[in-house]
């Protein structure tokens, strides 16, 4: 019998992801894709008893159009599914200082998220109105929607973790400080390493590095976050594909003032320009660089820049695992498939014991899972991701408290 599926739905700056999952065995009986929101052309791909279907719609499509799509077209057709979901998952990126954990969505809710979007003005206002279309496209399951949050997982750090140096002041008026993001991931990764390392989640110190278009590490002790690498927003940290992660903030009163440059053109240039593709010249796509990695000196540049830096949080984490580390994680789409990013990280850590086993590096790829290092030396594992059965679990839990 189908009963208590989620419906899970990843409303992002230019795509809409949705499936229909059960939250107790991850079994997804229906997931798909709208990509290329708001470009000439979109395309929906979606997956249903194996089989993958594909649609083109020819026009300018707003991520209203593309709920309306998914749930008109493909969701109401299947009628049995349709009717086993009893609850509506929403990834929303930022909780701002106001909704540390998943919540269930009402107006108040809305607000506070809407709140929270001057942190996150890319993702916020469209995750609102994922929620708000949902909330009018599906009436009878109105009071069954929850938000999930990528900021909550990061709400265990301590504030020697999440304050800036800066006065203050500005923390406790105007809440500037880290919040992080990828907390979903990093959820993920912590939940599925315990059962690989057949350990209590509660007892766990692992370093999870969620390597994709946006990449973050996170140091997880005893189970919980006391630390990850992006910070107000998810512009610190790490080297991305197009964001430039750490920099001195100097950099940008010196483009401002001696080179005339805008803080917004300032913003874009840190945001859309940097990053692999400012290094490289020419991608934001790992796979580019990786490709040229040994006979073009720019592709090279970019990503020793980014194994540099990842290398250095992972060293610097090591100092926040107490007594031991139980595994370095690797997911997102290069951290479950960069044989090359992985070796060149890791080779620079052989200090903390860490030693890649170049054969199992090699094998571990396109969705496996598996450990990369020389067995006897600290684990090294690749999980891919799935924050849609967190967003799920999360979801049902909820909604069976408040049925209780
Ligand atoms: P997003 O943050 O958009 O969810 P993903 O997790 O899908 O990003 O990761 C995208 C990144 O993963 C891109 O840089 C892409 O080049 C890289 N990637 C995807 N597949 C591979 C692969 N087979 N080998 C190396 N890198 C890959």
């Amino acid at each position: 019998m189908l009963n208590q599926l989620v419906l899970v739905l990843n409303c992002g700056s230019s795509s809409l992801k949705f499936s229909i999952i059960n939250p107790n065995n991850g079994k997804k009986f229906l997931f798909g894709i709208v990509d290329s929101l708001l470009l000439p052309k979109s395309r929906v791909i979606w997956t249903n008893n194996s089989i993958q279907h594909k649609h083109f719609l020819n026009e300018k499509t707003s991520h209203i159009m593309a709920l309306n799509f998914v749930f008109k077209k493909i969701l109401k057709k299947e009628v049995k599914l349709f009717q086993s979901i009893v609850a509506i998952g929403h990834r929303v990126v930022h909780g701002g200082e106001k909704l540390k954990k998943s919540v269930l969505i009402d107006t108040k809710v809305i607000n506070h998220i809407e709140e929270a979007s001057c942190f996150a003005p890319l993702h916020n206002p469209i995750n609102i109105c994922g929620i708000k279309t949902t909330l009018n496209l599906l009436p009878n399951l109105s009071e069954k929607n929850v938000a999930v949050f990528d900021t909550a997982f990061h709400q265990t750090m301590p504030e020697t973790s999440y304050l800036y140096a800066i006065p203050y002041f500005y923390y406790s008026n105007y809440n500037i400080r880290r919040y992080g993001a990828h907390g979903i991931s990093h959820q993920y990764i912590t939940y599925q390493t315990a059962k690989i390392l057949n350990k209590s989640s509660v007892s766990l110190n692992i370093i999870s590095c969620h390597l994709g278009n946006g990449a973050s590490v996170a140091a997880i002790c005893r189970g919980l976050c006391v630390d990850t690498s992006m910070g107000l927003t998810p512009l610190e940290g790490l080297v991305m594909g197009t964001r430039s992660g750490d920099i001195d903030p100097a950099i940008i009163f010196f483009m401002n003032n001696k080179l005339g440059i805008s803080i917004q053109e300032i913003y874009k240039i840190l945001t859309l320009d940097s990053g692999l593709l400012g290094l490289n010249g020419k991608s934001s796509d790992l796979r580019y660089a990786e490709n040229k990695y040994y006979f073009d000196k720019n592709s090279k540049r970019s990503i020793d820049v980014f194994c540099h830096r990842l290398a250095k949080y992972i060293a610097g984490y090591t100092a926040l695992m107490e007594d031991r580390l139980d595994a370095v994680v690797f997911t997102g789409g290069i951290g479950e498939n960069s044989v090359l990013v992985r070796e060149l990280t890791l080779s620079r850590l052989s200090l903390l014991g860490i030693k890649v086993d170049v054969k199992r590096n090699l094998q571990v790829r396109s969705g496996l899972c598996g450990f990369i290092n020389i067995e006897g030396t600290t684990p090294v594992l690749v999980i891919p991701s799935n924050e849609d059965l967190i967003i799920a679990q999360e979801t049902i839990s909820l909604i069976n408290k408040i049925n209780e």
